[in-house]
């Protein structure tokens, strides 16, 4: 088998309001499709992290940078084909964007072997360690209002994603340190003390701030928290870990076995969030994946996009073993995105794929299919609507 073309999708639409993490506000919603086609008619799907105006430039990374060096492949070398892009790129580019472009490609190479073999993606994987995967909803997004209408907003909408089924919801933070904790007070009182509730402040603090934040979540029986300090410091994750309580979570801008050897080995987290999607696709995943496992670091991947990207993700949380395992062990969870209803979703795959109703009917859990490779194609109307070139 040969690969013959690989095009990029981008799909962008507009939001009814503005939504926001601590770094911008944003109006839009973006995904980036990989879809990579052989010449014995077996197309392949896959999904790069990178949202915005970001997806446009990893568009021209994927079809004019890495199309050329594996046009005419064989799609199951996806070892040989990841460490030849790399290796080609490496000068340029050994985080950010280039593997951000790859991991979409690389994931397309997974499905066309699941494909041709036959075999749904978690098979190829090692097979099933979980039936079902527990989920919980991210939401509660910032928004341009004052801290007392943002506490009213967060409070409804932790008691709505708690309605709904979740096992654990997560919410934003980055209003400053003194505002964040009675937002997450706000909610912790809103949803009860039983309920998992983590934090994410996407790289807004320093570590004195993070410290006075992390502190403070000490006191709010806080499951993690999220990408305190910049990605680049490592030092503060490290610092910040001696000082609090709560498990520090993070990883969603490492990229490859490299960055997040790194990481590990500087003892900056204690849950490891990789994006698939991002670090350099599935065949770097399973090698960060083992990097956390023989640290005995706990796996729970951070999920951004469409609903390939969720399936893929479903599929690796199928197979991924517990850690370190017993009668009653601390499972994995699916982030899912809880905030105004995502169409790259719920209506771009060509099969029904509803992990609400899943998580509705099933308290809190959703399973994955055995259809072969990632389980899902993107309808082709929809991309004809939704698609965009700049
Ligand atoms: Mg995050």
């Amino acid at each position: 088998m040969k690969i013959t073309s690989i095009k990029s999708h981008v799909l962008r639409y507009e939001l009814d309001k503005e939504l926001g993490y601590s770094q911008q506000y944003y109006k839009h919603r973006t995904a980036h499709l990989v879809e990579v086609e052989t010449d014995e008619g077996i197309t392949g799907w896959g999904e790069c992290f990178g949202p915005g105006n970001i997806a446009l430039a990893n568009k021209y990374i994927v079809e004019k940078v890495i199309q050329p060096l594996i046009i005419g492949e064989d799609p199951l070398n996806k070892e040989y084909i990841w460490q030849k892009v790399y290796n080609l790129l490496r000068d340029s580019g050994q985080k950010g964007m280039p593997i951000q472009a790859l991991s979409g490609v690389d994931i397309a190479l997974w499905d066309i072997l699941g494909k041709k073999t036959k075999a749904p993606l978690y098979q190829l994987l090692g097979g099933k360690c979980n039936e079902h995967i527990p989920v919980y909803g991210y939401g509660m997004m910032l928004q341009k209002k004052s801290t007392a209408e943002l506490i009213n907003l967060f409070k409804e909408e932790a008691k709505e994603i708690k309605s709904k089924n979740f096992k654990a919801m997560k919410m934003k933070i980055g209003l400053g340190a003194k505002e964040d904790l009675k937002l997450v007070q706000a909610v912790r009182e809103s949803i009860g003390k039983d309920f998992k509730l983590m934090v994410d402040a996407n790289h807004a603090y320093n570590l004195k701030d993070a410290t006075y934040v992390g502190k403070g979540l000490d006191e709010l029986d806080i499951f993690w928290f999220e990408e305190p300090v910049a990605p680049e410091d490592y030092e503060g994750y490290r610092q910040l870990r001696s000082r609090i309580s709560t498990s520090i979570a993070g990883g969603e801008a490492e990229f490859t076995k490299y960055g997040w050897n790194k990481l590990i080995s500087n003892n900056c987290i204690d849950i490891a969030q990789p994006e698939v999607c991002g670090l350099g696709g599935i065949t770097e995943y399973l090698k960060v994946s083992a990097l956390a496992q023989a640290n005995f670091i706990p796996v729970i991947n951070h999920v951004w996009g469409s609903a390939i990207s969720i399936a893929v993700n479903l599929h690796l949380l199928t197979a991924q073993p517990d850690m370190p395992g017993g009668l009653f062990p601390s499972k994995s969870m699916l982030e899912f995105d809880t905030t105004e209803k995502n169409i790259f979703i719920t209506d771009l795959p060509d099969k029904d794929f509803s992990i609400l109703k899943q998580v509705k009917e099933h308290n809190g859990f959703a399973s994955v299919s055995d259809n072969i490779g990632i389980g899902i194609n993107p309808n082709k109307d929809f991309i004809n609507e939704f698609e965009v070139n700049e």
